[in-house]
């Protein structure tokens, strides 16, 4: 592609991008599409030969279209969102214009320095501890990982790195038995073994009970093991439940043992001030994940690892072979060396497109927006006969079923995922369920870009007329 044809297809798609943005409320938030389809429809060899990009475009509407799940529709309520927004959208074009690799600072400097500097204002605006120094990571699976392998060191005193196991470690990691899959996959990756994550019992809320931990760490100490960790949820994925991380700290200090606070979605909301309580700067911790490519208006990849003690995390991860050497290493930070990957994206520019764009009030407007429109989903299910809400509602996540007392557990599992499938078949709405306590339910999670009461409404429609099938 030349010059000319660049800047003429560039404005083309960013009309096409602008149209998208206008109407992503039109199309079906789930493709209607069998495993295979999308294959199929793709030649079975590479191009030889240059292909236009009108036949590329072409193709790209045909047949990658109708196969995509909308996450931007405002009526996609599944999972967690990965909201972005408008400057995100910008910035990540600027990123890959210029195509930088910022895996040291003498690699981009203004990468690097705005890095620092753009999470400095985040860790402020959340009232995290001032004393915290934040690094941008893909995902949260990638940060919590970072952060079982820096307390494998801390305790082993990075004899691991060097010499590997020795056979003799028994080290046990704890968490709720509500915890994101994602710390299970570091346990087998930090080598630690998904068998030594201890997963601690819950209260009614879903939220970790400090006393069944305090006694899994003793009853381990008792049996030989080496308590190494505690990973908290700072709202679980399945229902958004806060554990109780002051008290967790407290029993992590005591114990000596690394506090690492996932805090992946609900971490968001700690920029408003009234949902403070979920943590405060006094809380004791080691390191602490959210990810701004969940709720944050801030398109997928970008989670932001926190942590007390740079040193730790540097040590456990620096390499630094002849070629990677440079005059600054001493003055700067390389982010390289806080983390898995060598290569790195130039991510803090769509945080600092985003928060400057949206200013901290703006954004705080449209959590308080997702806040407001989540109590009006929780009594509109309250107020039903038949429904019921299934967990308490700290943020915007309602986890709520069809009930009737004469059904046994199992029918009314099954009737409820029918019930979802139903509503979700239509493409107007999309959502994803969880079970608590052996109970189906479904998550309607409300931190959409552009969600509004009109899309509350339809789809409260759309779940009522599904309904009556049921019976
Ligand atoms: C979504 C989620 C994760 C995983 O996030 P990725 O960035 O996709 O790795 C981890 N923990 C919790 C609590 C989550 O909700």
């Amino acid at each position: 592609m030349n010059k000319k044809d660049f800047r003429k297809h560039a404005h083309q798609l960013v009309d096409w991008m602008a149209d998208y943005m206008e109407n992503k409320g039109s199309y079906p938030v789930s493709p209607k599409v069998q495993p295979g389809d999308i294959y199929q429809q793709l030649p079975d060899n590479a191009p030889n030969l240059p292909e236009s990009f009108e036949d590329i475009f072409q193709d790209f509407e045909k047949i990658i279209l109708p196969g995509m799940t909308h996450w931007q529709h405002p009526a996609f309520f599944g999972y967690f969102p990965a909201n972005n927004s408008e400057p995100s959208i910008l910035a990540e074009m600027l990123m890959s214009t210029l195509g930088a690799q910022c895996m040291s600072w003498l690699t981009s400097p203004a990468a690097t320095e705005l890095e620092e500097r753009v999470l400095e204002w985040l860790r402020d605006a959340k009232g995290l501890n001032v004393s915290w120094k934040g690094v941008i990571q893909d995902t949260a699976s990638t940060a919590t990982l970072c952060a079982i392998l820096s307390a494998r060191e801390r305790a082993s005193n990075f004899s691991i790195n060097k010499g590997g196991f020795t056979g003799k470690e028994k080290y046990r990691v704890y968490s709720s038995s509500h915890v994101h899959s994602s710390v299970d996959k570091a346990m087998r990756i930090v080598g630690l073994g998904e068998e030594n994550l201890v997963k601690v019992a819950v209260d009614k809320s879903f939220a970790m009970d400090p006393n069944a931990l305090r006694e899994a760490i003793s009853t381990d100490l008792l049996s030989g093991f080496t308590p190494l960790c505690v990973v908290s949820a700072l709202g679980t994925t399945s229902s958004t439940a806060i554990d109780p991380v002051k008290e967790i700290g407290e029993i992590c200090d005591e114990f000596g043992l690394w506090h690492h606070i996932d805090a992946a979605y609900a971490g968001t909301a700690l920029l408003l001030p009234e949902c403070r309580w979920m943590m405060d700067d006094m809380v004791k911790a080691d390191s602490y994940v959210f990810n701004p490519h969940k709720w944050m208006f801030t398109n997928f990849d970008c989670s932001v690892l926190y942590v007390k003690d740079v040193d730790q995390l540097v040590n456990t991860f620096s390499m630094t072979p002849e070629y990677l050497k440079t005059e600054q290493d001493e003055h700067v930070n390389n982010y390289r060396d806080w983390g898995v990957q060598l290569g790195r994206r130039f991510r803090a520019l769509k945080l600092w497109f985003v928060i400057r764009s949206y200013g901290l009030e703006g954004i705080r407007e449209k959590l308080r927006l997702h806040l407001f429109l989540s109590k009006k989903v929780a009594n509109l299910v309250e107020n039903h006969k038949n429904l019921e809400v299934l967990a308490p509602i700290p943020l915007n996540t309602i986890c709520f079923r069809f009930v009737d007392k004469s059904l046994s557990q199992e029918q009314l599992n099954f009737l409820n995922a029918k019930w979802m499938q139903s509503v979700n078949a239509t493409g107007k709405a999309f959502f994803t369920h969880t079970k608590l306590d052996g109970n189906y339910c479904i998550r309607w999670v409300i931190g959409q870009t552009d969600v509004s009461i009109k899309e509350i409404d339809r789809t409260w429609e759309l779940l009522m007329e599904q309904l009556p099938e049921l019976n």
